[in-house]
């Protein structure tokens, strides 16, 4: 273990707590029963552990248990929110307004349901990585039947303004689907301050499993109507059959409360982190921070450094650390990130971007050794680099 690198890259997922696993294990062997079995004891256990996470999860974003739908991750539930209403709402119209900044897992759907004949608005981001509100209003229709925004940005961690959206959306009628998967535990959520109608979840970025997430619908003030994308036994409302995975459940709902109790002392600690790695790292000449600098996730510190390539950046880190990088615009051809594409950078040869994620597992030593091996890097790779 101890060679490996520094992991940094808590966006993409986060390891499984010990007091998650240790949950969990119970529900494999012993506690295997069925959820959805009436007449034994075995299903009866199985329920009440579901019950409990549905609860553990309504209280975290102030929803009700009913309101709750297991799915196998934000992937699904994204798909579920996003064709379940485009199909339950068709007869009143086809327009759904997204941003160019969200996940694939939001962009595929609307891409795919454009391609059935539906009219998709993509809204540009400004230079911070925000949507531009005046934007959005402009942008809503007597046909609208959907605004999909995320919380908080997998790439450069801004959060989107859920509360103005949420206010706009509910003035004119319209469902209102949060992709949350980043922010679930790591910053407030309530959907009813929120005026949220529809929020995506996950485990697995959260120090849960992976392969569980779920969606809230919202039954009261609107219900929302969704029209299952998965039919079967007709579980959770008859709104995504199949036979639910309690072991995931328990860990995801333990997850979740872990880190709701923990979120505010976290933050703090994760926060200070953060501000020690860009403290050094932003010492370096031509090394520039990506996205709004307060609003966003105390976890997340998405740069950009010039005058260096961002693969020959990415193998010089590999041994130390692990994150997320890749070229905002490189000489080798190495393709963008459409997020930060979105966020208008400049046509430059050779302009690297890295991502770190800080988490709960990240310690001071751990980022000084980072920062301390980043700098020698990039100094290295510009010392080296052949200006044509
Ligand atoms: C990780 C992620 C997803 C996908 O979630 P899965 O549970 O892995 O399917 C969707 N949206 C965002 C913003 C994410 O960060």
């Amino acid at each position: 273990m101890s060679n490996r690198p520094i992991y940094l890259d808590n966006h993409a997922t986060t390891p499984v707590d010990e007091r998650v696993l240790n949950a969990m294990i119970p529900y494999f062997t012993e506690k295997f029963g069925n959820a959805a079995s009436i007449s034994h004891v075995y299903g009866w256990e199985s329920e009440a552990a579901v019950k409990q996470t549905r609860e553990i999860l309504a209280t975290a974003i102030n929803a009700k248990p009913e309101e709750i739908v297991f799915t196998s991750g934000a992937t699904e539930a994204n798909n579920l929110a996003i064709k379940g209403v485009a199909e339950a709402y068709f007869s009143q119209g086809q327009h759904i307004v997204t941003v160019a900044t969200e996940h694939k897992a939001v962009l595929d759907p609307c891409e795919y349901l454009r391609n059935m004949g539906f009219e998709i608005t993509i809204l540009p981001v400004q230079k911070d990585g925000l949507i531009d509100l005046e934007l959005l209003k402009k942008s809503l229709r007597h046909d609208t039947v959907l605004v999909s925004v995320m919380a908080a940005n997998n790439e450069i961690g801004v959060l989107q303004p859920l509360a103005e959206i949420g206010k706009i959306c509910r003035e004119k009628e319209i469902i209102f689907h949060t992709d949350a998967a980043q922010a679930v535990g790591k910053i407030p959520l309530d959907v009813e301050a929120l005026n949220i109608d529809l929020m995506s979840l996950t485990g697995h970025k959260v120090y849960g499993p992976k392969g569980i997430g779920a969606l809230y619908v919202r039954r009261r003030n609107p219900r929302v109507q969704l029209a299952a994308q998965q039919h079967g036994g007709g579980h959770e409302r008859g709104m995504r059959s199949g036979t639910l995975y309690t072991p995931q459940i328990v860990g995801f709902g333990k997850a979740v409360e872990i880190a709701i109790l923990e979120q505010e002392t976290e933050n703090q600690r994760i926060g200070e982190l953060k501000a020690r790695l860009w403290k050094q790292l932003s010492a370096v000449e031509g090394i520039y921070l990506n996205g709004h600098p307060q609003k966003r996730l105390a976890g997340n510190l998405s740069i950009s450094v010039e005058g260096v390539d961002g693969a020959a950046l990415s193998l010089g880190l590999q041994p130390i650390a692990a994150v997320s990088s890749g070229s905002a615009c490189s000489s080798n051809n190495v393709a963008p990130s459409y997020v930060l594409t979105a966020l208008g950078y400049p046509e430059k040869l050779a302009y690297a971007t890295v991502r770190f994620g800080i988490g709960r597992f990240n310690t001071v030593e751990e980022i000084d050794t980072v920062a301390k091996h980043f700098i020698t890097t990039v100094k290295s790779l510009r010392s080296s680099l052949v200006r044509i």
